[in-house]
């Protein structure tokens, strides 16, 4: 009796082997070989980040790495075969990277895009100011933060400032070891009855978002606002300007300090700015590790501005891909459109991971789990998959068949429970160019946090997944 109860078992559980979905944790899924690989790759992904805090350095950084990879500046109406690369620098704040296929273009590319902006502090425009004896920059954030999240946190200062004479000067300060760094104040918790009784989007408000940078004054008794004096004055001789500079600057006020590995096993990467740098250098150096020429001609964007809204000259929704593939299309005596058309995308960005912290937010069987692999999201938007480009089901299965062929670790995710919050990235402005479009990325922990993890074996996954794509 007991004998044949074991047989009815072990078909069952060979019936469920065969039929039911199964994802394992790339912990068990990676031989040591790979893992090894995996914290090898992670370093170098950790050094980007640590210099790449805003969109203007992720675009130098990348660019200045391509060229010593043998890219060279895009030319309009040149003749460009197999095996040549390119790259179109848009106002030092986006890049397109192209390596041209042995495939004709105009059987269309691949192109994978990211994005290099990330939530932070943007100083005003007139941001210079003294209260009670001490001098402070206004602020309003950019992207979408938990205000709350950033006082009290050490802050860096990247960013141009354009003079009166048209001279641009760069602002790098609080990240080298030595530099001074800034912070936004909180309330002591003894004296916060009050401030914990506001609504939390208002705990700390955005006009309370104001940066200290210092509190000596000038040595003079006759001056007013003596404190803002010194520190203009300390600002002219490093940096040669007067206040009315700052009408003419763009200023970003970023958590100071390099990525940390998490964990007694540092299978985590914490840091600022995973969303989306991580999608960006997985992206970016599966492009430039290529081994080969790709088949068709791949692409890798790396666009700025997605973080509010993808409008502006150097967002995804401006003109310029579709200038780029026009002229690229040109090359080749072909339209921009036909190859746009025949063309295929891979939306690269972050997606929320399930924390056990807070497991209400996502529904568990759609959820995107850390060490799990790169998650592929079909759509995003939210009540009602309003604002999504939605991918066909065709795109999916062949993206699916690709990940597999190349024996990648991946699973799928969704942004949040349904109705109850939800977001967007750029493939609905990719798609809306007759691109077959889809969503992939890294899953993220405490996403625009001041400090966001990401684990190891989901970067390294996703890397791998860009490498299958653009081959
Ligand atoms: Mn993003
Ligand atoms: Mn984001």
């Amino acid at each position: 009796m007991a004998a044949k109860k074991t047989d009815k078992q072990s078909e069952s559980k060979l019936l469920k082997d065969k039929l039911f979905s199964s994802k394992k944790h790339a912990g068990l899924l990676m031989d040591k070989d790979e893992m090894k690989k995996c914290f090898d790759y992670c370093e170098e992904y950790k050094d980007f980040l640590g210099q790449a805090k805003i969109e203007r350095q992720a675009a130098k950084f990348t660019v200045e790495a391509a060229k010593a990879h043998g890219y060279v500046p895009f030319e309009k109406g040149k003749k460009y075969k197999a095996g040549d690369k390119v790259y179109y620098l848009n106002r030092g704040k986006a890049v397109i990277f192209a390596h041209i296929g042995t495939k004709d273009v105009h059987e269309g590319v691949r192109l994978v895009a990211a994005h290099i902006d990330s939530p932070r502090l943007d100083l005003k425009q007139n941001p210079l100011f003294e209260q009670d004896e001490v001098a402070y920059f206004k602020t309003h954030y950019y992207g979408g933060i938990k205000k709350y999240q950033w006082p009290t946190v050490p802050l860096a200062l990247h960013g141009v400032i354009v003079r009166a004479d048209g001279e641009v000067i760069p602002v790098n300060i609080g990240d080298d070891e030595g530099d001074p760094v800034f912070v936004v104040t909180n309330l002591l918790p003894h004296l916060a009855q009050e401030q914990m009784k506001r609504a939390s989007t208002e705990i700390v408000k955005g006009e309370e978002l104001n940066i200290m940078i210092g509190s000596l004054p000038f040595r003079d008794d006759e001056a007013s606002e003596k404190v803002k004096l010194f520190i203009m004055q300390l600002l002219n001789e490093k940096y040669g300007i007067t206040e009315d500079d700052f009408v003419s600057a763009e200023l970003d006020a970023v958590p100071a300090g390099k990525p940390r590995d998490i964990g007694f096993d540092r299978s985590l990467i914490g840091g600022y700015g995973h969303d989306d740098k991580v999608c960006a250098y997985t992206a970016f150096s599966a492009l430039m590790d290529m081994d080969k020429t790709p088949e068709k001609t791949a692409l890798v964007i790396l666009a700025d501005k997605e973080e509010t809204g993808s409008d502006g000259v150097t967002g995804l929704k401006s003109a310029y891909l579709r200038y780029f593939i026009n002229d690229l299309a040109a090359c080749f005596k072909m339209d921009g459109y036909t190859v746009l058309s025949r063309s295929e995308c891979l939306s690269a960005d972050v997606n929320a991971a399930f924390d056990p912290t807070f497991p209400d937010v996502l529904e568990r069987r759609n959820a995107a789990f850390i060490n799990y692999g790169v998650c592929i999201t079909k759509f995003t938007g939210a009540r009602g998959k309003s604002g999504t480009s939605d991918a066909s089901a065709e795109f999916m299965g062949k993206i699916r068949r690709i990940m597999n062929d190349a024996g990648v670790i991946w699973q799928t995710g969704e942004l949040g429970r349904v109705d109850l919050g939800g977001g967007g990235t750029v493939a609905a402005y990719i798609a809306n160019l007759d691109v077959d479009t889809i969503d992939i990325g890294v899953p993220v922990l405490c996403m625009h946090a001041p400090f966001e993890i990401v684990a190891k074996t989901d970067v390294y996954q996703t890397y791998k997944a860009f490498t299958a794509f653009m081959k």
